[in-house]
């Protein structure tokens, strides 16, 4: 038999495909070929990596690779079923009452990933009828669980709190539920949600604060508790999203709050119910992540080091790093602001050309007109790759009229 290629139905994609070329934004997947660390090979070309959302090194932490292993032993690859039929293992269970622990709330539910946890739960606390208030760069899962959900969407100007309460004034005398949303680190721009004035506004308009704490969870607060505890909101928050697919270097998203909360997601979110639950090899390396936030502070300690320390060396190259036309980044992800994105992703192949692996980012992850690369510190970066790659920064970003 040969191989299926495009039937005229659906020409149309490549269409579409062939004017990204033209656009000079169409990409070709990078493949890793080795482990997820701060140097690796990608594409036959060993590179030093700021594009990973590894924060804390845990891809490859002995005691992460142990507990899966161990996991792998005892109880096989799969579970076998959705978590509602027979895929509930007591392993799952630990996971979520770890994770409970160590937000210090009373329950949570994990699911496949943070895209599954943000999508099904907006979708399912909320119906036609209520109002969803949502700040303009939230993440995709929450837009796609905003839509799914047939709430009214009321997008208000990226961390303008003034402009969410016009919002929330607005529909003040509707009968729905209002929910108010932010992340609570931004994925493209680094920077932080004013969480305690939109906790305020949630308390003063009897809405619902929910936060996505993808980017923050490892990252921000004690041992990486994330935003809430960042801002000392505790108790303020109804739904606080995270993910275990980045600082704790594995893969799913879970949702923390009230046993009510957790209860009405077990027989309602759509991901829980119809979609199977982790291997148990993920829920023990998620289980050992967490051991490993409380054992092992010093791995935040030097995320943050190598994230002062890179930052301010962008800055001194003569790097936009943002503050004019986009947020000033306040966290490990520093984005390079270059605008174009045909330029952005001639940078991006070039710096790989000379052994440097970041991404450019353009339309339509990030508005048109601002594409930029994402360069992303973690705690294993040695002082050496830093050195290194900032050189070969300078270097290419000054050939290529970036930077003076
Ligand atoms: C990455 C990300 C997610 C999705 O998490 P996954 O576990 O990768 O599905 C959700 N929200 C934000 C803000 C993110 O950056």
């Amino acid at each position: 038999m040969s191989t299926q290629t495009t039937r005229p139905q659906l020409s149309y994609l490549a269409d579409q495909m062939n004017e990204l070329k033209q656009k000079g934004t169409h990409f070709k997947l990078r493949v890793l070929e080795d482990a997820q660390a701060p140097e690796c090979t990608v594409d036959g070309k060993h590179v030093i990596n700021l594009a990973s959302n590894n924060y804390l090194g845990l891809t490859t932490h002995p005691k992460l690779r142990e507990a899966a292993v161990a996991a792998i032993k005892k109880f096989g690859v799969g579970s076998g079923a959705v978590r509602t039929v027979s895929g509930t293992m007591t392993i799952h269970m630990e996971l979520e009452e770890k994770i409970a622990r160590f937000k210090n709330t009373e329950a949570c539910v994990v699911f496949q990933s943070g895209f599954a946890a943000n999508a099904g739960t907006v979708s399912a606390i909320l119906g036609k009828d209520d109002f969803i208030i949502s700040d303009e760069l939230n993440h995709a899962s929450i837009i796609d669980g905003a839509r799914l959900s047939r709430a009214k969407i009321k997008v208000f100007r990226h961390k303008d709190t003034a402009h969410a309460e016009e919002l929330l004034k607005e529909v003040a005398g509707e009968p729905g539920h209002k929910l108010i949303i932010t992340d609570g680190v931004f994925s493209m721009d680094g920077d932080i949600g004013p969480l305690p004035a939109l906790c305020d506004l949630a308390e003063k308009y009897g809405a619902i604060m929910m936060v996505d704490d993808a980017h923050s969870s490892g990252v921000l607060g004690r041992n990486g508790r994330g935003t809430i505890d960042h801002h000392k909101v505790h108790g303020r928050v109804d739904v606080q999203v995270g993910t275990l697919s980045k600082a704790i270097g594995a893969l799913g998203g879970y949702v923390c709050g009230s046993k009510d909360l957790i209860d009405f997601l077990y027989h309602r979110a759509r991901p829980f119910l119809f979609s199977t639950s982790h291997p148990p090899s993920v829920a023990a390396t998620c289980i050992a992540a967490f051991d490993v936030l409380e054992q092992e502070p010093e791995r935040m300690d030097q995320l943050w080091a190598n994230t002062r320390f890179f930052k301010k060396e962008l800055g001194l190259l003569g790097f936009n790093i943002g503050g004019i036309s986009t947020p000033a980044s306040e966290t490990p992800i520093t984005p390079i602001v270059i605008g174009e994105g045909r330029l952005t992703m001639e940078f991006s192949r070039e710096l790989f050309n000379e052994g440097v692996f970041v991404p450019g980012i353009a339309f339509p992850t990030v508005a048109e007109g601002k594409a930029r690369l994402r360069t992303i510190m973690t705690a294993t970066h040695t002082q050496d790759q830093l050195t290194k790659a900032l050189e070969v920064l300078k270097k290419v970003g000054t050939r290529m009229g970036i930077i003076k």
